[in-house]
């Protein structure tokens, strides 16, 4: 194996890593208090391990006022979480830290001020993703989510509102959440405009995701395989994944150094590309792996 070349974006996005800088800070400045994080920081195991390394907590919301008080600190993380959930923390007297990547704030703030004004709030986005759940929670009952095309056209087949009432749906916006598909959402804005024509369309994908696979592309056509490095939970290095798989005939994705497989130590070109959530050290460490190999 002669040569490792790095996608010209991989790793840390801006979110993560201000949330990453941010925890590393509180953790060194705070020593000997109990530090939490409400819900993994990030979805990547070995960046985790070194918080936890400097003695930070995972706090699930169900522990919150069994655990916190006015001595200890909880860091949100870059998802950010429900006005009602900081509520909580706030009434146990803790420190609140708030990661909130500044994207997912500017959308929580606008799903909060549109809901006000008497708007329904559409977002398209995973529910089960963190993210989701907290701008539609800024949203309260005005929150309407959709994953894909599918759901909202069932949606508006089967709501009786929308039948008997379509005048409450006068007032309506659509975001997303920030890592959705462009192709995903743009099925998903046309379903919505058909229906309701006036609708306010806001464009809040994220470039880092869209940098990340564009990258990938262009690195493709000058190696013979690529390693997807990240966390196997995080969405965006699972789209990386998937587009690797499609560019190259030599595809995989690694946690950790031990998990390279075997033939990319044969191979004469290979590319790194790292999802949005894999740390500096990770990728460094899996490039010295595959440059060792030269050496033996
Ligand atoms: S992917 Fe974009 S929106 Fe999400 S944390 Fe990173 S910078 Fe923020």
């Amino acid at each position: 194996m002669a040569k490792v070349l790095r996608s010209k974006v991989l790793g840390f996005c801006m979110g993560v890593k201000r949330a990453v800088d941010m925890a590393e800070e509180v953790l060194n400045e705070n020593e000997g208090k109990e530090v939490f994080m409400l819900g993994p920081l990030i979805h990547n195991e070995q960046a985790l391990q070194a918080l936890y390394d400097k003695g930070l907590h995972l706090l699930s919301e169900e522990y919150i006022e069994e655990r916190c008080n006015e001595k200890s600190i909880v860091i949100i993380r870059a998802h950010g979480t429900s006005p009602s959930i900081l509520t909580r923390i706030e009434k146990t007297g803790a420190r609140i830290v708030d990661t909130s990547c500044p994207r997912v704030k500017a959308s929580q703030k606008r799903a909060a001020s549109y809901s006000q004004d008497g708007f329904l709030v559409f977002i398209a986005g995973d529910l089960g993703h963190g993210e989701v759940l907290s701008i539609s929670s800024y949203a309260g009952d005005k929150a309407i989510v959709f994953k894909d095309a599918e759901e909202a056209k069932t949606f508006f087949k089967t709501s009786e509102l929308f039948q008997k009432n379509p005048r409450a749906f006068d007032k309506a916006i659509l975001i997303s959440q920030t890592t959705i598909r462009k192709e995903e959402y743009d099925a998903i804005i046309a379903v919505l405009q058909k229906k309701l024509p006036q609708i306010e369309v806001f464009n809040t994908i994220c470039s880092a995701t869209k940098e990340r696979q564009l990258f990938l592309r262009e690195l493709a056509h000058e190696v013979d395989g690529i390693l997807v490095i990240g966390g196997r939970h995080s969405a965006n290095t699972q789209r990386l994944l998937s587009l690797a798989q499609e560019l190259s005939p030599h595809a995989a994705l690694v946690e950790a150094v031990h998990e390279i497989p075997p033939e990319f130590f044969r191979l004469e070109k290979v590319g790194l590309t790292a999802g949005a959530s894999t740390a500096n050290k990770s990728i460094d460490e899996v490039e010295q792996k595959l440059l060792e190999a030269n050496t033996i």
